[in-house]
């Protein structure tokens, strides 16, 4: 047994005064202790200056992208072990930044699942879409998962049930990675992306849909998708959430994951935007960091409407989302007008019931996996703190070589 005292925690809900003593046997937690509980003999104690909270949970990333330039296009054509290498090197990157879990929304050929069935001391845990399901040469079509009749469809679902996903992902309109995707308009039907929703929920499979367009965000509600990424609310007049989408979003109880969680400390390092990101800003009379404040500004709306909101970063997606960015997805809520507590609890807590592990990990409670996370600071005054981690636990397993 071995415990982990801080002057300060955070238990996935809210801040525990006077700190807390964590008692972890193996890959669980069989304590949540107050900060001077006295250890029982011959339990390693290590003590912190700092915050205690439950591992961060990113609820967007693509393990097998680097989030170099093209690199999610380029895993089209890459060999399978060189996809696994790339997995290997995300996860990595993931724990050393306190990620315990991630919800993987599109790799190719199914190759996250078999690290997430294995299972490697100090990986984070993996929730798995496999393929994202996308249009003939729509978004996202060099992952090799495209559909377009409803038939196609519900085989194609049936195929993601089959090899044992947890979570089907679909395109409900053009993306920024992909050239030539229409960034306005919306890729399928509601009567037709209603038949992936439908046999997705008849094997109990969640749908989320990836949608920047009002037409694919509508088209998505209308379907009754379980969650909506990105949700930027592209259309001819710009990047527009009306208060009215909001509403209806909210009550039909969508979760939104706004893909914040960007390095903007990179900018300015970066080679320029591809050719089709700059011809869409500039289409829609918006510079990068406009386009930015915008998604703040939209995103603290969706709190004041009541929208759930999951954080994720898309991470591995392009050079300003590196995995091990969660972090930044949580103190983005900060920026947008969260609480510090409520956006650390969408990004422990929150996220990890919206990924469908709620009950084993996001919380400091007895009985849960030993996901645990210590940051240099206290959270309550300094966010930021969130960037400095200390030890991470994932079940119970230390992780080395943190970043500096
Ligand atoms: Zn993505």
């Amino acid at each position: 047994m071995l415990a982990l005292r801080a002057s300060h925690a955070f238990d996935g809900s809210r801040f525990v005064p006077g700190g807390a003593t964590v008692l972890v046997d193996g890959a669980r937690i069989v304590g949540v202790e107050p900060g001077d509980f006295p250890v029982p003999d011959g339990c390693e104690v290590t003590s912190y200056d700092g915050t205690l909270l439950p591992g961060l949970v990113d609820a967007h990333v693509h393990l097998v992208s680097d989030g170099g330039v093209g690199s999610l296009e380029r895993v089209g054509s890459m060999a399978a072990e060189d996809i696994d290498a790339a997995i290997t090197r995300s996860l990595a990157a993931q724990a050393a930044r306190g990620v315990t879990t991630v919800r993987d929304l599109g790799d190719r050929d199914f190759r996250t699942l078999a690290f997430r069935d294995r299972r490697a001391p100090g990986q984070p845990r993996i929730v798995a879409a496999g393929p994202p399901i996308t249009v003939p040469d729509g978004h996202c079509h060099f992952l090799g998962c495209t559909a377009a009749t409803p038939d196609e469809l519900r085989q194609a679902v049936a195929d993601h049930h089959d090899r044992g996903v947890d979570v089907i992902k679909v395109m409900a309109s053009g993306g920024f990675l992909t050239p030539g995707t229409d960034m306005f308009g919306a890729q399928y039907e509601v009567d037709v992306l209603r038949t992936v929703v439908d046999a997705a929920h008849e094997r109990g499979l969640e749908v989320l849909a990836h949608a920047h367009s009002v037409p694919g965000i509508e088209a998505a509600v209308a379907a009754g998708v379980d969650g909506i990424e990105h949700f930027t609310g592209f259309c001819e007049q710009g990047s527009v959430l009306t208060d009215d989408l909001l509403d209806r979003v909210a009550a039909a109880g969508i979760a939104v994951d706004p893909t914040m969680g960007n390095d903007f400390s990179l900018l300015g390092t970066l080679p320029p935007p591809p050719p089709q990101v700059a011809q869409l800003m500039e289409k829609l009379g918006l510079d990068m960091m406009q386009f930015f404040a915008q998604r703040y500004t939209d995103t603290g709306r969706m709190r004041e409407h009541g929208v759930r909101v999951v954080p994720g970063v898309d991470a591995g997606a392009m050079p300003l989302k590196a995995h091990g960015n969660a972090w930044l997805a949580v103190t983005d809520l900060v920026k947008c007008g969260y609480p510090v507590d409520e956006a650390l609890a969408a990004g422990t807590s929150g996220a990890a019931d919206a990924c469908g592990v709620g009950d084993v990990t996001g919380r400091l409670a007895v009985g849960y996996d030993a996901d645990l996370l210590v940051v240099a600071g206290d959270l309550a005054s300094d966010p930021d703190a969130l960037g400095r981690p200390q030890t991470v636990l994932v079940r119970g397993h230390r992780v080395g070589a943190l970043a500096p």
